[in-house]
């Protein structure tokens, strides 16, 4: 080796660094050697200077061979690193060669030292020259027209490579492929030779508009107006549909040239297509939904309404009826009379019921501040009597104050709590309970009460309309109470459940939207 080695020698003793320089001298090894006896001054040599060779002792005061491999390698430095030490077992060897070291050399046998630094030089110039070489023809390929061809074809875009003047001077094979399939589109039919921008101004001649924005794309990208073009079109054939998209792009080789690649993005185009039609029919079925709602709504108003008139006159004429032929009627008679005013008139609750129902949601008025602990005084207040008679302790939690329309929220409430007072065992006295909490996004209100129960088979039919569980004998009232609530808390973004045990009680909870009904702090 003629060339003088530089080497960066880690080595605290003086002594073993004089011995190394010698043992190198003996061997003629022209060598320029800068010593370093901590970390400090290694640090700053990998800064200063550069070398062919790390040289390391093992173990330093507060620094060691393994830390200073470890810094060589952090920082990205390839160069040879020989351990000099003085003790090594071979357990310690094998990891210290496995994180990097290219040998090691014990101090007592410096002998071979001038060989080791020689042989680890010389291996590393011949990787490094390895590598340069391979970078060499890797560069040499991609600049070959077989690795371009190569690469090109390999690709599934359809790719045509433009001229300033639009002819066309290479076509990967999809494109080929493509234009042999699809005769019938100008946009991937040309050629290598032919004219792109001829062809699709002739096209665009003849209405063509794709044809059109292509040819426009192309001289904006070309004019460097801007750095790609994109495209999506429909490219339909008598077989099949499909569509493309096209990405027009420049690059300089000795000349400008515009590379113009379609994509085939037909999967994508169908599965956009198919959503945009579910969205649709959906968006079809909502509006026939809300249409067949309001009629029903408008059926069941103007039959309650127009009910209600007949339904008058029978009351009325039975009434004059027991009246008039009071001294004719027997008791069977006059009980038949009872039977049918009876009905009657649980036929009008029914249809005040339905109407009821029917107007859910219709409220004229703005929605305003109401303080629910307030609100649920005033309805307390309407229970009062069955509160006394039936000696009722209802406990109420804070309420919060919201902002909302008062008569559907009055309405929810009244008809749980007197459901709450109604439907009781006999012996025992009603313990009712009005709570509410707050989650993200909803306000959750809950009715609880110590009275009959409900079987759990029948969680979800209580609140359908008429559905009743009790004869009007044993607990009065249609089943729609329960219907109109959840009506109104649905209206209100909210759900209503209820968890129960027959014979312990009941907790009916109903939840409100925060962004329908905010509250008021
Ligand atoms: P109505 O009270 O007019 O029958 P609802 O729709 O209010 O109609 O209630 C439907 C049914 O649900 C009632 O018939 C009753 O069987 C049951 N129910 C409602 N609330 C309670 C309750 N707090 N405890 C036990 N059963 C109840």
């Amino acid at each position: 080796m003629k060339q003088k080695i530089k080497i960066l020698h880690l080595e605290d003793m003086p002594l073993d660094a004089e011995l190394v320089a010698a043992t190198l001298n003996r061997e003629n090894i022209d060598s320029e050697i800068l010593v370093v006896p901590n970390r400090a001054a290694f640090v700053k040599a990998l800064k200063g200077f550069s070398f062919d060779i790390v040289l390391s002792d093992h173990s330093l005061a507060s620094f060691d061979s393994r830390e200073a491999l470890a810094m060589i390698k952090n920082a990205g430095i390839t160069t040879p690193f020989i351990l000099v030490t003085a003790t090594m077992d071979d357990e310690f060897a094998a990891k210290v060669m496995k994180e990097g070291a290219c040998d090691y050399v014990l101090k007592d046998r410096l002998h071979r030292l001038p060989q080791a630094v020689i042989g680890s030089i010389k291996k590393h110039r011949s990787e490094e020259l390895h590598q340069a070489m391979q970078k060499v023809t890797m560069l040499q390929l991609i600049k070959s027209e077989a690795f371009s061809k190569g690469v090109l074809n390999s690709l599934s875009s359809h790719i045509a490579v433009i001229d300033e003047l639009g002819n066309i001077v290479a076509v990967n094979e999809a494109w080929k492929c493509f234009g042999l399939e699809n005769g019938e589109t100008v946009l991937q039919r040309s050629e290598v030779g032919s004219n792109y921008f001829s062809a699709c101004e002739k096209a665009a001649g003849s209405g063509d508009r794709i044809a059109q924005r292509t040819l426009s794309g192309i001289k904006q990208v070309m004019a460097e107006k801007k750095a790609i073009y994109y495209l999506e079109y429909p490219c339909h054939s008598i077989a099949k549909q499909q569509w493309f998209g096209m990405r027009v792009t420049k690059f300089e080789n000795d000349e400008p040239r515009v590379v113009v690649a379609h994509l085939d993005i037909t999967d994508r185009k169908i599965s956009e297509l198919r959503l945009q039609e579910s969205n649709e029919n959906l968006q079809k079925n909502v509006k026939e939904l809300a249409i067949s709602n309001a009629e029903l709504e408008q059926f069941a108003y103007v039959a309650s309404h127009d009910l209600q008139e007949p339904l008058r006159m029978v009351t009325s004429f039975m009434t004059q009826l027991e009246n008039k032929y009071d001294d004719i009627l027997d008791d069977k008679g006059k009980q038949y009379i009872r039977f049918a005013v009876d009905g009657a008139k649980r036929m009008r609750q029914i249809i005040l019921d339905l109407l009821e129902f029917s107007t859910v949601g219709k409220t004229g008025d703005e929605p305003e501040e109401v303080n629910l602990n307030h609100l649920i005084n005033e309805i307390l207040a309407l229970y009062r009597k069955q509160i006394e008679e039936k000696q009722a302790c209802i406990e109420v939690h804070q309420l919060p104050v919201l902002h909302i329309h008062t008569p559907p929220i009055r309405q929810v409430f009244q008809n749980l709590i007197g459901n709450s007072l109604k439907y009781q065992k006999h012996d025992v006295g009603p313990v009712i309970s009005i709570a509410c909490e707050e989650t993200i996004s909803h306000w959750q209100f809950s009715v609880k009460d110590n009275g009959i129960g409900i079987g759990r088979e029948y969680f979800d039919k209580i609140f359908i309309i008429f559905q009743r569980l009790h004869n009007k004998d044993e607990y009065s009232g249609t089943g729609m109470g329960l219907a109109v609530t959840k009506k109104i808390v649905e209206n209100l973004g909210g759900t209503i459940w209820v968890e129960s045990q027959e014979g312990t009680g009941s907790t009916f909870y109903f939840t409100i939207s925060k962004r329908i009904a905010p509250g008021i702090r």
